[in-house]
């Protein structure tokens, strides 16, 4: 039901707005967007971007480049203001979570020493910098997911194991967040169709409007995101009903999900390595060269919460 809905709603749309402009991701979702606005449109023009960050899989690349052959249309490719390689540089590595990552980075600036004591003493040792003490000392209330304790036992490694190396969830913002501002300058837009489902948003997911609709008057754009109620068994019902072929990375490498290759963030970079040192090996050189320090703290964290040790008593 939810497909049929969508399509009228979209063809709606096309025909209200001049500049439409649909973000392309050469993932799953990206692919039925497409189809859904080649279908939709009828002789209204789609301006289709993809945003590359630097650290791509070739079969993405290589899916784009099927992508315009079989639809006819050109994909704009935008280079990231700052390629993940260069902000993991400049910035730090990514490591855990991107709230994981960005307490991390400010209690590093602040030159942190990993300590266990009381929240009011560490405010004392390091003033102007309550949100990430709060952070590491469980002040946001119990059971709070805005705790270290939301992850087990990280405090305790972190505590005997201080970090070595600098860790920011900054290159999001110099890959995706300026790239997308990079590309509105570009096209200017009036619409902005993106691939993003309530599946997969998270918390994100409760701010936006009940039909995926967002009118944001505030920006030079609403945005509208077809896909948003669509469950996995109405992506899976319509990619075949269509006959979609999605990238290899999913048809062959047997991934769920592509973006950025090799990203820390997420339980599962360890089946992702296994995958990209099977099928691309050279870009398996390229992520443990950006990344591999946080790979190494992240394994050395999995053994720590494995051995399930005891928590230390706080000191001052
Ligand atoms: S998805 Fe991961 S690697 Fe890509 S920009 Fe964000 S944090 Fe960096």
């Amino acid at each position: 039901m939810e497909p049929l809905l969508t399509a009228y709603r979209l063809k709606a749309l096309l025909h209200q707005y001049n500049h439409p402009l649909c973000s392309v991701s050469g993932g799953s979702d990206s692919d039925l967007l497409i189809h859904l606005c080649e279908s939709a449109r009828g002789d209204r023009p789609v301006f289709y971007m993809f945003f590359d960050t630097g650290i791509e899989y070739q079969a993405t690349h290589n899916h784009l480049d099927e992508l315009e052959a079989w639809y006819g249309i050109k994909i704009h490719r935008l280079r990231a203001e700052t390629p993940v390689p260069a902000g993991c540089k400049k910035y730090g590595q990514p490591f855990l979570s991107k709230r994981v990552s960005e307490n991390i980075e400010r209690l590093q600036a602040h030159g942190f020493r990993w300590e266990n004591a009381p929240f009011d003493v560490l405010m004392a040792r390091y003033p102007n910098c309550k949100k990430a003490l709060r952070w590491w000392c469980n002040e946001w209330g119990e059971g709070s997911s805005f705790n270290i304790s939301a992850n087990k036992l990280l405090k305790e490694f972190m505590i005997e194991n201080p970090p070595r190396f600098a860790i920011s969830a900054k290159c999001c913002d110099g890959a995706k967040k300026a790239t997308g501002k990079a590309g509105d300058k570009v096209f200017c837009p009036d619409l902005k169709i993106t691939g993003e489902r309530r599946a997969e948003s998270g918390a994100r997911a409760t701010a936006i409007h009940d039909c995926g609709y967002e009118d944001v008057r505030r920006r030079t754009a609403n945005i509208y995101r077809p896909l948003f109620f669509w469950t996995d068994e109405e992506k899976a019902l319509y990619k075949r009903r269509h006959r979609i072929g999605y990238s290899d990375a999913y048809e062959v490498y047997g991934l769920t999900r592509t973006g950025c290759a090799g990203c820390p963030f997420g339980s599962k970079f360890e089946n992702e390595l296994d995958v990209i040192r099977q099928y691309e090996p050279r870009l398996y050189g390229a992520v443990n060269a950006i990344f591999g320090d946080s790979y190494q703290y992240r394994r050395r964290y999995n053994e720590y919460k494995g051995l399930g040790r005891t928590p230390r008593k706080e000191s001052s």
